[in-house]
């Protein structure tokens, strides 16, 4: 892959410069713990991040948002994305597979994801709740982005990925210089270790090794314990950004918009006739698991759970998936 070396100073330069010809997202923390997404702007510049790792709101809100309109279609600004995660651009690789991998593609999406450069980054530490790396991922991007940046001291290795992340370096090329073999000793260093830091964060934690096949069996009892928990507010499922379940609302004027739903409500299977075939709290959380693990494994090739974490931290109950997929495996 192509790679470039940009320091610190000159990717302050570089987003400047970037100002007003996007709209330019970055990460941004009270408290050097927790991540959000916000505009950037000539003022808050200074205080932008790469992110230690992901963010707290999911990605999933820039291309298909908690609630939006969705007819008539509105044309959205060109847009960069920067600080992605890459448990994230797993998350976006799944939402592509549902959104525009089948015979209809959706236009709302489609617009969003055209319009959007993404630079993402490398993780420099992880959550107690992250376990990407016992779940099929690693704590750093090697597909699916335009740009990653892989921090390094003093600035960053620039990996280049796609056609559209090659124009935008070339067009500064000036702010950019060739990497050394040091810069990439050094960042793959930074990689194996916070993979190491992953790992040991998850020790207590062992998954089969087919996820699809745990969730088959019925286990009624299991489910039962540990829905017996959960409180139905829906927060795992709108905190994950591998969840698009929507409901759709028409307004007197013919707009439409959609707005997420939640398997987990008791409404969400309910036909008219009123019958619903997951009329009760553990069939409903085994659906969770069984969409995750099997469901998707099966239609596109992998879990629909990337191991960000925020569904540990949302929950009120303190349900943790990786204690339920260590339960399911043993
Ligand atoms: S789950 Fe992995 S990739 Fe995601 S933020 Fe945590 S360490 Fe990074
Ligand atoms: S199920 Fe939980 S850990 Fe897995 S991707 Fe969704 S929010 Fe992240």
């Amino acid at each position: 892959m192509e790679n470039r070396y940009i320091n610190n100073q000159n990717w302050q330069n570089f987003l400047l410069s970037q100002i007003g010809k996007y709209d330019v997202f970055s990460l941004f923390s009270q408290d050097d713990a927790d991540y959000n997404y916000s505009r950037l702007t000539t003022q808050n510049l200074n205080t932008s991040l790469i992110g230690k790792y992901r963010s707290t709101i999911p990605l999933k809100s820039f291309f298909f948002s908690s609630i939006e309109k969705i007819v008539p279609l509105s044309s959205k600004k060109q847009r960069i994305i920067i600080g992605v995660k890459a448990c994230e651009l797993a998350h976006l690789q799944l939402l592509d597979n549902m959104f525009l991998g089948g015979e209809y593609r959706d236009p709302v999406y489609e617009e969003a994801r055209k319009n959007t450069l993404i630079i993402s980054a490398d993780c420099t530490s992880c959550k107690n709740s992250c376990f990407c790396s016992i779940i099929e991922g690693l704590p750093y991007p090697t597909s699916g982005f335009d740009i990653n940046l892989r921090p390094i001291q003093n600035g960053f290795v620039v990996e280049i990925l796609s056609e559209k992340g090659r124009k935008l370096i070339d067009n500064n090329k000036w702010l950019f210089q060739d990497t050394i073999q040091n810069h990439l000793d050094e960042s793959e260093r930074n990689r194996t270790e916070v993979n190491e830091l992953v790992l040991k964060v998850n020790k207590d934690f062992k998954f089969a090794k087919l996820l699809n096949e745990v969730v088959k069996p019925p286990k009624a009892d299991l489910w039962k314990e540990v829905a017996k928990e959960c409180v139905e507010c829906g927060g795992c499922r709108f905190a994950c950004s591998t969840c698009y379940c929507f409901l759709i609302g028409e307004t007197k004027n013919f707009e439409k918009y959609r707005f997420w739903d939640a398997c987990q409500f008791k409404g969400y299977a309910r036909v008219a006739g009123g019958s619903n075939p997951r009329s009760t709290k553990e069939k409903r959380y085994r659906n969770f698991y069984s969409c995750k693990m099997n469901y998707r494994k099966e239609n596109f090739g992998s879990y629909a759970c990337t191991g960000c974490g925020r569904c540990i931290e949302v929950c009120p109950a303190e349900i943790d998936i990786r204690k339920v997929l260590t339960r399911l495996s043993e």
